[in-house]
């Protein structure tokens, strides 16, 4: 007969999410199995990894950015060093005005003390790179990095399986079994399980009631011939991201109810497009990815308790920000875990709650 093995916490998924939880859970010497089924495409997979602390055309600032992203920095960083692998980069971005009325619209950014900390100086349309399209010039960006959050999952999984934590394997709800003593999955026995599985929570009985929103998305990686930045993003409506040797990565694209994470002519024509708009020189595409967003439709993630069952909990909804929010998010939902402290009202998945019940009730 197997030995049981007991642990404190099982977790479905190895994304940024998953990943992410078990770090903090380790940190905190809890015994930790993640359960992932490797597959070639995920949303962590193929995320551009942008961490920008601005959103949308309306020039805004991120929700908690000043929280986030020192937390972000110093988790992926502490992260690079237990791994002895580099993922993160600090990077500056360079926003690319669209007239006037935008170049207007930056300034007065500037001129607040809240964007302080990331408005940097104005580039002139006379100062932009000789091969980067930009008329009106354009603002550069402080504070700002990309993940590469391929490499990151692939470290976590050689780190996870050196402290015994990762078990490659779809884990399905009838796979396990959830008893007043715990879960038992193969030979493990779990006290609480906590499902980080990205946009298929939406498959999942369990999570059936919360509103979840995913959006997939598209990126590409091109080289060049010719000289072109290689120590800042270029962003407008799509980002390009400098790797090195000649190449570089251009996301994204956003399309609804479609849950097939492969790749799309349509998306390929629009970044191919993107791309021609935002340098004056020839590009060729060497790869194309596509992955699903978990995003959700209140824009706040989902985390909690499940509102009956005990023991299972739910680490998601990290929608198109998952680099910047997921390691603070982490680290709360361990808290949350470990010594009881409260979610924020916000993103606590009890504002479902009512939704929940009533689904119960006509069924
Ligand atoms: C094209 C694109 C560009 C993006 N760009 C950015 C960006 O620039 N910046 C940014 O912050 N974010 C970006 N994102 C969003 C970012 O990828 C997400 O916020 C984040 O990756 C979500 O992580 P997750 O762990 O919740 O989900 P996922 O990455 O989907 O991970 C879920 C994991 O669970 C596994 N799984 C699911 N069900 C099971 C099961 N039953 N058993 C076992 N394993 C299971 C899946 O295989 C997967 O590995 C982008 C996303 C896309 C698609």
């Amino acid at each position: 007969m197997t030995q049981l093995r007991e642990i404190d916490y099982l977790i479905s998924g190895q994304g940024l999410a998953g990943s992410l939880l078990a770090w903090h859970l380790l940190q905190e010497g809890k015994k930790v199995v993640v359960v992932d089924e490797d597959l070639t495409y995920t949303s962590s997979k193929v995320a551009s990894g942008m961490m920008h602390p601005i959103t949308g055309r309306r020039i805004v600032l991120s929700w908690r950015a000043d929280e986030f992203l020192p937390f972000a920095r110093n988790t992926f960083k502490s992260i690079e060093k237990a791994t002895g692998k580099q993922f993160f980069f600090d990077m500056p971005v360079f926003e690319i005005y669209h007239d006037h009325g935008n170049r207007n619209d930056w300034i007065a950014r500037s001129a607040q003390d809240k964007f302080k900390d990331y408005l940097g100086e104005e580039c002139l349309a006379n100062e932009v790179h000789e091969n980067v399209n930009a008329p009106f010039g354009g603002q550069w960006l402080n504070n700002s990095g990309w993940l590469d959050a391929g490499k990151f999952v692939i470290a976590m999984k050689e780190y996870l399986s050196d402290n015994h934590s990762y078990y490659s394997g779809r884990i399905n709800s009838n796979d396990f079994i959830n008893t007043e003593n715990g879960y038992f999955f193969h030979d493990i026995k779990a006290t609480k399980f906590i499902s980080c599985t990205g946009y298929q929570a939406i498959f999942e009985n369990d999570w059936k009631h919360l509103p979840f929103n995913p959006v997939k998305g598209e990126e590409i990686a091109f080289t060049i011939e010719e000289n072109l930045p290689t120590d800042y993003i270029i962003h407008d409506s799509i980002k390009i991201i400098p790797l090195g040797n000649k190449q570089y990565r251009c996301g994204a694209t956003y399309t609804w109810k479609d849950y097939t994470p492969t790749p799309t002519t349509e998306g390929l024509l629009k970044l191919k497009e993107g791309v021609a708009t935002l340098i004056k020189v020839p590009f060729t595409i060497t790869s194309q990815r596509a992955g699903i967003r978990p995003a959700t439709f209140d824009r706040r993630p989902f985390l909690g308790k499940h509102p009956e069952k005990e023991n299972l909990f739910i680490f998601n909804g990290l929608g198109s920000k998952g680099v910047m929010m997921g390691p603070l998010l982490g680290f709360e939902m361990m808290r949350f875990l470990v010594y009881g402290d409260a979610i924020h009202a916000e993103y606590d998945i009890k504002r479902f709650s009512e939704a929940y019940y009533s689904s119960v009730a006509t069924k």
